[in-house]
């Protein structure tokens, strides 16, 4: 039982990394990732609490690339969070995101009672912003019952109060990724409810720029493209997880509601060479 794409208040979570962790213990995984959005502000508390629990982690991130229209999620295992190129990436992707964030705010601001502070109000010390933060600050001002409800209504793509971002593509994040000595992963490449997701020429390009792994087992991905992923990863011999992408209260996403075989978290650890794992996977 390992799930490999787990959030904390390091980034869009509702919960502190040790409460995940707690939580992940109950749930009764033998591990888990931590993925947060180009952060690892979470590794130092999720280490300590995995050691309380006797929990394997892999300390890990989400990074937000975009391809034209597409957003694209790549979740890095066990990179150096030191080497410059992808602490970097990481700092550039943060800072435009407070900015974005800021935006999407005083256009909701224009429409609705909500402030910047009502937004950072929810937002944990140090944590990479996100419109899940927004969504909390639309629901404490009454403006909507919970995330789901504000993504739905107001913070999709469509609406009139949405910014995009400027992120690197994914040909760039995949090679920063590895350069930290990382492990990338495509994170729900076929979840085509969230938008446009990549043609198999373009995940073929991905595969040809360093991408190690493909995430087939999430919620978001359509069965199609699950197929399509399981044909992909066959004829590059990748790497295949599953996992929750558990974000605490703000997602109905379960821990442990997908899971990774062991034999694929092992082919993960062989391969991160930029950071230590916390315990062993005991098969
Ligand atoms: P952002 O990083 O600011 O672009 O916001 C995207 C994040 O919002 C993703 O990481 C998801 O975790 C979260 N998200 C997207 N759609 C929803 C939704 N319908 N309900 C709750 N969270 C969502
Ligand atoms: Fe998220
Ligand atoms: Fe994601
Ligand atoms: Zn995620």
């Amino acid at each position: 039982m390992f799930d490999l794409h787990v959030h904390s208040d390091a980034s869009d979570g509702t919960e502190p990394p040790a409460q995940v962790v707690a939580a992940a213990a109950a749930a009764g995984l033998k591990g888990l990732a931590l993925t947060d959005h180009d952060t690892t502000a979470g590794w130092q508390e999720a280490s300590a609490a995995a050691r309380e629990h006797g929990l394997m982690l892999i300390p890990g991130a989400e990074v937000t690339a975009q391809m034209g229209p597409v957003s694209v999620h790549i979740l890095s295992y066990l990179h150096d969070p030191g080497c410059p190129g992808l602490s970097e990436m990481f700092r550039t992707a943060r800072s435009g995101r407070l900015e974005r964030a800021r935006q999407i705010a005083a256009n909701l601001g224009e429409d609705f009672d909500l402030s910047w502070a009502d937004v950072l109000a929810h937002v944990a010390p140090e944590a990479t912003v996100g419109r899940p933060h927004i969504a909390d600050a639309l629901v404490s001002v009454g403006v909507v019952a919970d995330r789901t409800e504000a993504f739905a209504r107001l913070l999709h793509k469509g609406t009139k109060y949405y910014v995009p971002q400027q992120s690197p593509t994914p040909a760039e994040a995949v090679a920063q990724i590895r350069d930290a000595g990382g492990v990338p992963v495509i994170a729900h490449a076929m979840a085509s409810a969230r938008g446009a997701t990549l043609s198999t020429d373009q995940l073929e390009a991905m595969v040809e720029a360093g991408m190690l792994g493909v995430e087939i087992h999430h919620r978001d991905n359509t069965e199609t493209g699950k197929r399509l992923l399981a044909e992909l990863a066959h004829r590059h011999g990748l790497i295949v997880t599953g996992s929750s992408d558990y974000h605490g209260t703000g997602k109905p996403n379960r821990l442990g509601e997908n899971t990774t075989a062991p034999q694929m978290v092992e082919r993960i650890i062989e391969a991160g060479t930029g950071a230590q794992v916390i315990g062993e996977v005991s098969l």
